[in-house]
């Protein structure tokens, strides 16, 4: 018997945006059909001129608990995915006490975890100098890859790796790294300022692109798999497309800040916007824009990463004393889809860019599509109604955003986790864990 029937004329489906009737039984996509198809199932759900998406895939959340879960805890962060239209997110090893840097560290975290999360989460491990030992049995509890610095972590329980230790930690255990590249050398102590540019200048360009060609670096000599983080700037993009051609297994993320926000509008004092590597110009954005259009930027993620608003120094403004990190889970889909739609794309490829390839990344093979097998994760999703962001609607612990006020486009109506909807009542959603774990 099929459980729930969900209908639209603009499902994204096998990379296209074509009327469809998909249909559920067991938490599963049993059938994808015409609209018109004829169809018993115990719910019926037509969207009309909705589109249906598949749920997105945030590989790049920071939750935070146990330890600092004043900054964010499962429940809130959860919710305000699936309110988001993220179905499935990877926590990221480091800002909850203990790190997850060993098999015991990521039994803790699932343990806070447990009994409180409203869509499904994965678990990245993290390298640090000294836990190359740990990385084949954390590999094994499931985690989906180990995250690296190069440069400060801002929090003293995770340093960074040297060169030398990200190629050991690469030859410790085949597996997907991600790495967090900005290099030291190159990066500048901040001034205390309310000035965005002063804090900018504190993080240049040449910190990412000496950072990411280190990365590279490592990959080429341990034949290992390299992921590149949050790429803010566009310099270091040659260096990827050079990986790429040399047939080195090199990939590259971006965030909605990094594309659709720009340095020079970032008002004095205005703290919710700093982010490491920070956001850039707007020339640099539109070269971002370019990579993700010819596929070598391949991922859009959030890199959630809230802090208490104390932390944020609303008070002083103070650029160089603040936490650095955007939280937006919630609002990055209807983020990239507005500046998407006003560059000429489509639907299909914020799916690709935000559901399809982040679950690719990480070996998710039944999420981030709609086909038959994969987890009954679905979105309604109004592609053209506007809404101003207000902070009220946020469901993470602390709602400081820049975007506050912004007028979006793109709304999230229903969110299905495996066939059933995300109402914020009962929590359902599950581990994941890597493939062959
Ligand atoms: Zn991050």
């Amino acid at each position: 018997m099929v459980d729930l029937v969900v209908r639209s004329r603009r499902a994204v489906v096998g990379g296209t945006e074509q009327p469809a009737a998909v249909s559920v039984a067991g938490g599963r996509i049993v059938a994808v059909d015409d609209y018109a198809a004829v169809l018993e199932a115990a719910e019926n759900v037509d969207l009309g001129d909705l589109a249906l998406l598949p749920g997105l895939v945030d590989t790049h959340v920071h939750v935070n608990e146990p330890g600092r879960t004043e900054w964010e805890g499962f429940a809130t962060a959860t919710r305000a995915a699936a309110a988001g239209g993220v179905t499935a997110i990877v926590d990221m090893p480091l800002n909850s006490l203990p790190p997850t840097v060993d098999a015991d560290a990521l039994a803790v975290k699932q343990d806070a975890a447990r009994g409180q999360i409203h869509v499904d989460v994965g678990f990245w491990g993290g390298a640090i100098p000294g836990n190359t030992g740990a990385l084949p049995a954390l590999h094994a509890a499931g985690v989906y890859g180990f995250k690296a610095f190069l440069a400060d972590s801002g929090v003293p329980e995770f340093p960074p790796l040297t060169p030398d230790q990200l190629g050991e930690a690469l030859r410790a255990v085949d597996a997907q790294f991600v790495v967090h590249a900005e290099d030291p050398d190159h990066l500048h102590a901040a001034v205390s300022s309310s000035a965005y540019a002063d804090f900018l200048a504190s993080r240049p360009p040449d910190a990412e692109h000496a950072a990411v060609a280190t990365a590279i670096e490592a990959a080429r000599v341990t034949g290992g798999r390299v992921h590149i983080l949050h790429l803010s700037a566009a310099s270091a993009l040659p260096l990827i497309a050079q990986a790429k051609a040399d047939g080195l297994r090199v990939t590259a993320e971006t965030c909605p800040h990094y594309l659709t926000l720009d340095a020079a509008e970032i008002p004095a004092g205005a703290t919710e916007f700093k982010c490491c590597p920070p956001i850039r110009d707007a020339a640099n954005a539109d070269r971002l824009w370019a990579a993700l259009a010819d596929g070598l930027i391949t991922c859009v993620v959030s890199d959630h990463s809230p802090c208490t608003p104390e932390l944020k120094r609303q008070d002083t403004g103070d650029f160089a004393a603040a936490w650095g990190g955007i939280a937006s889970v919630q609002l990055g889909l209807p983020v990239v889809w507005t500046a998407a739609r006003a560059r000429g794309h489509s639907l299909a490829d914020v799916v690709s860019w935000m559901a399809r390839r982040p679950a690719d990344l990480v070996g998710l093979t039944g999420k981030g599509r709609i086909t038959v097998g994969a987890d009954a994760d679905l979105v309604a999703f109004d592609p053209a109604a506007d809404f101003t962001v207000d902070p009220v609607r946020l469901h993470h612990r602390n709602p400081v955003t820049p975007y506050a006020g912004k007028v979006l486009t793109g709304v999230v109506r229903t969110t299905w986790l495996r066939g059933r909807t995300v109402t914020g009542d009962a929590p359902r959603g599950v581990f994941l864990t890597r493939e062959g774990s």
